[in-house]
């Protein structure tokens, strides 16, 4: 590890953050953050107990009236501050995700542009927030609605984007009032406990954000979602553990944003701009190290221009480098071994059902937890990575003839977060949109996210948005009085 390194690692607080001060667990118990390209342990943090997090709980609740009643100007100059202060560190939070989650140092500077945006974007939409006023239709009385924060709301965070999942959600529930109690994802815990003392530095008053890091998160979620206190649940994650947070949610009727899993199409028609395609594949698929919800998951090629589509992008792909983030590579390791275990057995699933592998195809052996970047072409319509989430840097591409059979091919998945559509005909690209299941589209392009749009998905994808004009009203609840005319 570099002197830089080390440096970055003494500055991240370990403790829990609750009620405006940092303190150990309950318990003393810690749980071990490791470095995914050598399986050495980067820091030891708090492991939170069910006590614990009722104790964030307690914290969030009882600042919740002060900042609900807080100016929108105070609460949007504070992410704002957040916002300047974040580009200073900018560098610091590169280093510290590319450490604990892997990404390619570049990929993890892009996420902090990424992530700050949201903190910017909702300092301005704090200021916005507005309702309605109207006559009734009998002309007997005024309709009045108003916004009003949603409540203490609890925040669950993935471990693939630490930085911008846990922005996309703290910003847009600040500038709405809300206080919240924020779990990062386990494996990746380090980048939002730096987060806060920037908050913290931006003024932000105790309890507003409280954050809490714990390797039991069932156990110590549960009695946060059943308590009456709580009133709204927002989650990043897979779909599995998304249907199981909802059905607890449903007992204390909660207000839920989820964003779960994906399995993108990326559709490339015979009249598409090859170049662009291929260069949108490449961003599309092996970004992150294709450990994205919005990764592209199964390229339908048409078939006229399959066999040059494969033989293009499998020389992109065969030139990818591998290596620790911090090195200069285009593609990390993946996040544990798990992640490999499974690609492993999804090419293996590929190739038994008659799929050839073009490049890459297995393991590369440790330390750390790499797979070689893979290209597979002549998937057999029954092949598992068509139908689950590879999560990875595997691209397996099938074909299709007509234009019914392409968006067919797209559909045929639960999820429905985002496609992709390559086509040079403006017309046929608005039918995709309307034709592709999704709640996202790219068109000739491999990349969508972006902070001023509303960010989810339809089906097994999700329920509500993030980011745009409809993050906030995430944490709004809607309010209508009736003042009778006389
Ligand atoms: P995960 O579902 O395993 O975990 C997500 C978070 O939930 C973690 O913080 C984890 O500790 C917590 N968690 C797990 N079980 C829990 C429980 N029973 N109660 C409370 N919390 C629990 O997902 P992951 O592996 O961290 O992330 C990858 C998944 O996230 C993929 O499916 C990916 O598509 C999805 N994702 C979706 C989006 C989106 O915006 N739609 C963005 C990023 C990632």
């Amino acid at each position: 590890m570099s002197l830089d390194e080390r440096a970055l690692l003494a500055s991240v607080p370990t403790g829990l953050f609750i009620g405006g001060e940092w303190r150990l667990a309950s318990d003393n118990a810690t749980l071990s953050v490791v470095d995914p390209a050598t399986g050495n342990e980067l820091l030891a943090v708090a492991d939170a107990t069910p006590a614990d997090g009722l104790a964030a709980l307690d914290a969030a609740a009882a600042a919740a009236s002060d900042w609900a009643a807080t100016a929108p100007r105070v609460r949007g100059e504070i992410l704002r501050r957040t916002f300047d202060l974040l580009q200073e560190r900018a560098d610091d939070f590169a280093l510290l995700m590319s450490l604990e989650m892997g990404k390619p140092l570049a990929e993890a500077r892009g996420e902090v542009t990424y992530g700050g945006e949201f903190l910017r974007w909702f300092s301005e939409e704090a200021v916005r927030i507005s309702g309605s006023f109207g006559s009734n239709p009998e002309g007997t009385g005024t309709i009045v609605v108003s916004k009003r924060p949603v409540g203490p709301s609890f925040l669950i965070t993935p471990w693939n984007f630490p930085l911008a999942m846990a922005t996309r959600k703290i910003a847009p529930a600040l500038a709405a009032g809300c206080t919240v109690v924020v779990k990062p994802a386990e494996l990746t815990p380090l980048t939002t406990l730096l987060f806060v003392t920037l908050l913290q530095q931006a003024g932000l008053p105790a309890g507003v954000v409280n954050v809490i890091t714990t390797s039991s998160a069932r156990e110590v979620s549960a009695p946060i979602i059943s308590d009456p206190r709580l009133r709204k649940l927002s989650f990043t994650g897979s779909t599995p553990v998304g249907r199981t947070l909802l059905t607890q949610a449903s007992e204390n009727i909660l207000r839920t944003s989820m964003e779960l899993g994906g399995n993108a199409p990326f559709v490339v028609f015979e009249d598409a701009d090859l170049a662009r395609a291929i260069d949108g594949a490449m961003l599309a698929k092996f970004r992150n190290i294709g450990q994205a919800c919005t990764a592209a998951n199964r390229f339908i090629v048409h078939e006229s221009i399959a066999n040059e589509f494969a033989t293009r992008i499998t020389e992109r792909v065969a030139a990818l480098t591998v290596g620790r983030g911090t090195d200069g590579v285009d593609i990390g390791p993946l996040i544990d071994d798990r992640a490999v275990a499974n690609l492993t057995e999804l090419v293996a699933d590929a190739v038994a059902g008659g799929a050839t592998v073009l490049t890459g195809g297995v393991a590369i052996d440790g330390p750390g937890t790499f797979f070689a970047p893979t290209v597979i072409s002549g998937l057999a319509a029954d092949a598992r990575m068509l139908r689950e989430e590879i999560f990875g840097p595997v691209l397996g591409i099938v074909t299709f003839s007509t234009e019914e059979e392409g968006v067919a091919l797209a559909n045929s998945t639960e999820y429905g977060l985002v496609g992709y559509v390559f086509t040079q005909d403006l017309a046929r690209a608005h039918r995709m949109i309307d034709l592709i299941d999704t709640g996202m589209m790219g068109i000739n392009t491999g990349i969508v996210s972006n902070a001023a749009a509303p960010f989810g998905g339809v089906k097994q994808s999700g329920v509500g948005r993030e980011g745009g004009a409809e993050g906030i009203s995430e944490y709004l609840e809607t309010k209508y009085s009736l003042i009778p005319a006389s």
